[in-house]
Order: C-alpha cells, then sequence, then structure tokens
C-alpha cells in the first residue's frame, strides 16, 4: 500500500471511475473515509488532503479524537457507522453530523429526545439487516416499511436514507440491490453501502454513500 494520500486519490479515481460506469453524476457519491483506530496523526494529513467526510464506529474513541480536529477544520463531516447505544445518545449527538446506525425503536426514540432538547439534528441512516444474520445488527427487511414511518412521520427524525453492511462471505451485489430497492420503495435518497472491497459494485448499485476505511489507511492492527 503508498500513503494515505495516494491511496486516497486511487480510491477518489476509482468511485469517479464507477460513476462514469454507472451513467451517474460525477460527485453523485460521498466518500467516507473510516478512520477508525487510527489517531489524529494519520488522519490530519488526509483531511490536508481535502477529504472532509469521515466515518468512525465508535463514539467514545471519535470523542477522543474528532473535537481536536474539527476545530483545526470546522467544515468536516462526521459519520457514526457503528452501534449506537441509548447511554451514549447524547454524546453521539453532539458529536457526529450523521448517524447511519439507527436500528431498533428504543434508539430512535431516544435520538428524537435527544434532537428536541438540543436543536442538533444530525441526519439519520437507518440500518438494514439485508443478510437476516441474527449476530448483526440492523433491522429486518420485513420491518423496515414500519420502522422508516414510525422514525420519519412519529418521532420526526431526519431519515436520510439506508445503511446496510452485508454477510462477509456473501456477493454484496443482491444485498445492495435489495437495499436500494427498500429505499425507493420509501422515498428515501441516501443509500450507504460498499466498504474497501466492494465500493466499485455498490456505486453502480446506486451507492450516495460508500465507506472506506483499509483502502486508504491501510490495515487496522485493532480487531473491530
Ligand atoms: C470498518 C467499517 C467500514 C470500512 O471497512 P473497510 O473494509 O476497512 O473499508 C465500513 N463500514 C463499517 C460499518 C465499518 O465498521
Amino acid at each position: 500500500m503508498g500513503s494515505a494520500i495516494d491511496n486516497l486519490n486511487t480510491v477518489r479515481d476509482e468511485i469517479a471511475a464507477a460513476e462514469t460506469d454507472a451513467g451517474r453524476d460525477a460527485g453523485a457519491v460521498t466518500l467516507v473515509a473510516v478512520s477508525k483506530t487510527f489517531g489524529v496523526e494519520r488522519i490530519q494529513p488526509v483531511v490536508d488532503a481535502g477529504q472532509r467526510v469521515f466515518g468512525e464506529n465508535r463514539v467514545q474513541e471519535a470523542a477522543g479524537k474528532w473535537p481536536e480536529l474539527k476545530q483545526v477544520t470546522p467544515d468536516l463531516s462526521l459519520h457514526l457507522i457503528g452501534p449506537l447505544q441509548t447511554n451514549k445518545v447524547k454524546q453521539a449527538v453532539g458529536l457526529f453530523d450523521v448517524i447511519q446506525t439507527v436500528d431498533r425503536p428504543k434508539l430512535a426514540k431516544s435520538l428524537a429526545n435527544e434532537m428536541e432538547k438540543t436543536g442538533l439534528w444530525p441526519d439519520c441512516f437507518i440500518q438494514v439487516n439485508t443478510g437476516e444474520e441474527p449476530q448483526k445488527a440492523g433491522v429486518l427487511p420485513a420491518d423496515i416499511d414500519g420502522f422508516v414511518a414510525e422514525c420519519r412521520d412519529v418521532l420526526q427524525l431526519p431519515v436520510a436514507g439506508l445503511m446496510c453492511i452485508p454477510p462477509v462471505d456473501e456477493d454484496p451485489s443482491p444485498h445492495f440491490a435489495l437495499l436500494a430497492k427498500f429505499a425507493q420503495r420509501n422515498g428515501l435518497a441516501g443509500l450507504s453501502m460498499g466498504m474497501s472491497a466492494d465500493f466499485q459494485t455498490a456505486v453502480m448499485l446506486g451507492a450516495t454513500h460508500v465507506r472506506v476505511g483499509s483502502a486508504i489507511f491501510g490495515a487496522r492492527d485493532k480487531p473491530l
């Protein structure tokens, strides 16, 4: 692997090529650079290279590095892409610009309360367990329409789209296609899907956000 900046430029070029191949507009896809496990000293050069959208999967870890990074570069946008416990909602609403992992009614209610209280309204994505894996977070396909309606119409959360993490050992394409179908059926524009191994496929199938970590920052030492 090259430097994170070389890698970033390669990933950008690959996204642009996939947009063209898919007949989509240039810039239709937002690259979320996933910086989990990496420290400020590894992230700052990527910010300096012009990247503005980042993803973290732990609230606590993000709280330890992003206030400092955001102070230097106020137009950064930080996405939460990992599980959110209700006792971390207050912290998450204060820190993240987008919360991609809304996956259960209790969490949705807690987010709605906190947003009402603070007047901060981070965009929300609803995480869908497209592979119906028992150990994985996300709303089951059968429950999506009801959950979207509850979040959007009853709780008035700013629901921007859907997010999925396909099963590791399967072709992701059917999962991406399924997520796109669910989003369209619910009138949602946002589709967060595709990681280092499969972001081009996700762009072909309509992703608006791809979450790319190791292809930019290199392999992570710590297990997830
Ligand atoms: C870590 C992570 C990613 C990035 O994975 P890579 O394979 O390193 O690109 C994307 N999405 C989620 C939810 C993650 O936890």
